[in-house]
């Protein structure tokens, strides 16, 4: 058998490998120091009531003759679609035609599969520093080219930096897909919606499309920043937009997102006929996904009821609490800081002279806490330095008062 050639070309993924190594070893050499985690990137806080009883209530009924379900609808079932459809989109003004939602187990899946439906030239945009799934998937379909140094020879990098505010530049080649996630991971940073149409404008004129990776959307506190790229004009031409109950209601082991796919994104096949995304979309899914559980689609359903928007609101409320100890701790320090008011993410700039690996040691040396180094998101990521909302806010507290006394 013949194997895939492009899986010998990823470098490992050394990141989070490493980072647990460098915590693993100090935690060895020094068993009496309390380490805290500021590295996470994975909810902490148990799934909510409302969510709980719905997934109860779900389980009971499997076990029951006239209520049992076996295979579900391969889109999603329609309580939750007409749920999505209702709560997420129509308040913002946005109508999605029933087939235009896509239920899944995962914002990872989805984006990691969506490049199976882009010709295997595709010329891949993704913004820098960057979510990894984007790269790697298209690096293993062979449209990344070769990892030289610290970069993909065919991917377009949009680098994201303190100098242009983490917006970045339109690519300045022709591109056939940009990938956005805003709010960002790892930055924290979001787009408003005039920097959002930019983009917008820039896939309508260039014929590309967008997939626009929301999975962080319930953090948004800020009025002007979107929920969603359609509250753009014209986004329904040339969008995808993922979305994932994961950090919305805590759904990360639990497993359940969707993805929108409007019948109006349109790509050109080899004759230059223009080619419906969601019919192509609709048959990989029915192909290759058999849905998600019942009770998992009942519970996701659940965060829609008005005890389970407050409940999951809450929940939020605390993360990004949380995400504010951080910035105001820091900031008073006289650090740069960026993200953390709309994300659980913030990104801060290694002090000058140091670089992201350096400050990762001489944090968990001197103050016993892990974070992670921007350099393992991509190229841009040098010089930064990501910290998470996820902890305790106990223990957030303590972590920026041990920086407190470093700096
Ligand atoms: N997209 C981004 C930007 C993420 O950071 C993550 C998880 O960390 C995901 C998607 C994965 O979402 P899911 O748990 O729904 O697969």
């Amino acid at each position: 058998m013949r194997i895939n050639d492009e899986y010998g070309k990823l470098p490992g993924s050394y990141l989070f490998a490493e980072t647990a190594r460098r915590t693993k070893a100090y935690e060895a050499a020094h068993p009496d120091q309390d380490v805290i985690r500021l590295g996470i990137g994975d909810v902490t806080q148990p799934l909510v009531p409302a969510v709980i009883s719905a997934m109860h209530a779900a389980v009971d009924e499997m076990g029951v003759r006239e209520t049992f379900r076996g295979y579900g609808p391969d889109f999603g079932y329609d309580f939750l679609v007409n749920a999505i459809r209702e709560h997420d989109y129509m308040p913002l003004g946005i109508d999605l035609a029933y087939d235009e939602v896509f239920v899944s187990d995962g914002a990872k899946s989805d984006v990691g599969n969506i490049q199976e439906l882009f010709a295997p030239g595709a010329v891949i945009a993704v913004t820098d520093p960057v979510y990894p799934v984007y790269v790697d998937s298209n690096a293993m379909s062979g449209r990344a080219g070769s990892y030289v140094k610290d970069r993909w020879d065919r991917l377009v990098y949009l680098p994201c930096n303190a100098e242009n505010q983490f917006v970045p530049p339109v690519p300045d080649r022709p591109v056939d897909v940009v990938y956005l996630c805003y709010p960002n991971n790892p930055t924290g940073t979001v787009l408003t919606k005039a920097q959002l149409k930019v983009f917008v404008d820039w896939a309508r004129e260039h014929e590309a499309i967008i997939i626009y990776d929301a999975a962080y959307k319930a953090f948004i506190t800020e009025k002007d920043i979107p929920h969603s790229i359609y509250e753009v004009e014209g986004a329904k031409e040339v969008a995808i937009e993922c979305c994932s109950y994961s950090k919305t209601a805590g759904f990360t082991g639990t497993r359940c997102a969707y993805t929108v796919v409007p019948h109006s994104v349109k790509g050109l096949n080899s004759a230059g006929e223009k080619v419906e995304l969601n019919a192509m979309w609709k048959r990989r899914m029915s192909t290759k996904f058999n849905g998600v559980s019942y009770p998992v689609q009942r519970a996701a359903a659940a965060i829609y009821t008005p005890e389970g928007k407050a409940q999951v609101q809450a929940v939020i409320d605390g993360y990004l609490k949380n995400a504010q100890v951080i910035r105001e701790g820091l900031t008073k320090l006289g650090m740069e800081v960026y993200g953390g008011v709309n994300s659980p993410y913030v990104w801060l700039k290694v002090p000058s002279g140091m670089d992201s690996w350096s400050f990762f040691d001489l944090l968990l040396d001197r103050c016993h806490v892990v974070g992670t180094p921007g350099a393992g998101f991509g190229p841009s990521g040098e010089g930064y330095f990501r910290l998470t909302a996820f902890n305790t806010l106990e223990k957030t507290e303590e972590a920026v008062s041990r920086l407190k006394l470093l700096f």
